[in-house]
């Protein structure tokens, strides 16, 4: 332990990265300065707020898919985003990417979603038609910019803008033109000047879908609502299925899915760092701001951008709208919009027990936004006098 006491705590050490990486030493810094912390990078630094937020703990207990209460074993958003963060940090290694921002990035990139997944999302942007609407991407931004209060000297978890930048994935052009008024130059300007965020931004966007690709075939599996031999028609999954029973024959049931799925997601990985390689070989990007100039070097090979796309096809058509899920997809926006009638129609609901909470749609549209599933579904019950979902 001797180590422990006499090592100097100085700044942390040089980050060993490619010149289109982001290097937490040139980071565009934070909304509110603040000095450096004396062993942890910046990025590292952001990552261990998100890591230690209110919100990264709720993910828990947020659909990914499958309802919370469907089964102990199906991914949720933690465990989801946990997964996009060890594939991004493993794809970024091998590209001399930031593996701290990707983790940064990866774990909070869900942290604006609903309770009961999309179809949380889809009923609560219904029912803010007509006051700005409702984004998960955007409500990401939100919780970390904002909503998050743990803080003395400011609202939010104040990032780094590599880091938000990285959030917000999507945006639409009226969001990007309100989030630019307020803060001009900032994370939004990308949606109207159609530039690029950095590679790390790029990367958790693929390991996103990569990742869930993947699970969701698990997951599908393990409800009962795939089968084995539904997923012939995928060609990925069939070739690799074919080539693990060539090196294990008669291997079958959770084994087989497992062998196959691990193959799938090496290919995938080795295949973006291979199509990534190429592409940066062919632009020479000497910075991240050469990155944001030119067009997305985060790729997949063309054959395995189609072999992807018919992946999410698939489940797509067999998985995410299979009668049993849209079924329980119906009631989740019953709850939700229920919800958010109820609060509209009488604020004093909201948080009760607290006094002087900002009210009107926006501010219900948090609040229900931030619910796990199961508080979401208790809540409801509390003012419907109804049991839903579980
Ligand atoms: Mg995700």
């Amino acid at each position: 332990m001797l180590w422990l006491t006499t090592m100097p705590v100085g700044a942390p050490k040089a980050e060993d990265l490619a010149p289109w990486a982001c290097h937490s030493a040139r980071t565009r810094g934070r909304r509110h300065p603040e000095a450096d912390a004396p062993t942890r990078t910046a990025f590292q630094r952001d990552r261990d707020r998100i890591v230690h937020s209110t919100a990264f703990r709720r993910l828990v207990y947020k659909t990914q898919v499958f309802l919370n209460h469907e089964g102990d074993l199906f991914r949720t958003r933690l465990t989801h985003s946990l997964e996009v963060a060890q594939l991004g940090r493993s794809m970024a290694r091998a590209l001399g990417l930031n593996e701290d921002l990707v983790e940064a990035i990866a774990l909070a990139h869900d942290l604006g979603h609903t309770p009961f997944g999309h179809a949380g999302q889809d009923a609560l942007n219904a029912c803010m038609a007509g006051h700005g609407g409702f984004e998960h991407n955007l409500q990401s931004l939100r919780v970390v910019d904002h909503l998050e209060q743990r803080y003395p000297q400011y609202d939010g978890l104040n990032l780094c803008f590599e880091t938000r930048e990285g959030i917000l994935k999507h945006c639409s052009r009226a969001n990007a033109e309100r989030l630019e008024a307020l803060e001009p130059g900032g994370v939004a300007r990308r949606f109207l000047d159609r530039t690029q965020p950095g590679l790390e931004a790029q990367l958790c966007n693929l390991a996103d879908e990569i990742a869930y690709n993947a699970h969701d075939i698990d997951d599908g599996v393990r409800s009962g609502l795939l089968s084995l031999d539904q997923l012939d028609d995928v060609p990925l999954f069939d070739h690799h299925r074919r080539d693990t029973l060539a090196d294990f024959p008669g291997l079958q049931g959770r084994r087989l899915l497992y062998e196959t799925i691990r193959r799938m997601l090496s290919a995938q990985i080795y295949d973006v760092i291979e199509a990534t390689q190429a592409a940066l070989q062919a632009a020479e990007p000497d910075s991240v701001n050469a990155v944001r100039r030119l067009p997305p070097l985060l790729r997949f090979s063309p054959a395995m951008r189609e072999s992807s796309s018919a992946l999410k096809r698939f489940l797509f058509a067999n998985l995410y709208r299979h009668p049993q899920v849209v079924e329980t997809t119906g009631q989740a926006q019953t709850v939700v919009r229920e919800l958010f009638d109820a609060y509209l129609n009488d604020p004093s609901q909201l948080k009760p027990g607290s006094t002087g909470q900002p009210s009107g749609p926006r501010a219900v549209a948090d609040y229900i936004a931030g619910m796990t599933d199961r508080f979401a579904a208790r809540e409801h019950a509390r003012l419907t006098g109804r049991q839903m979902l579980g």
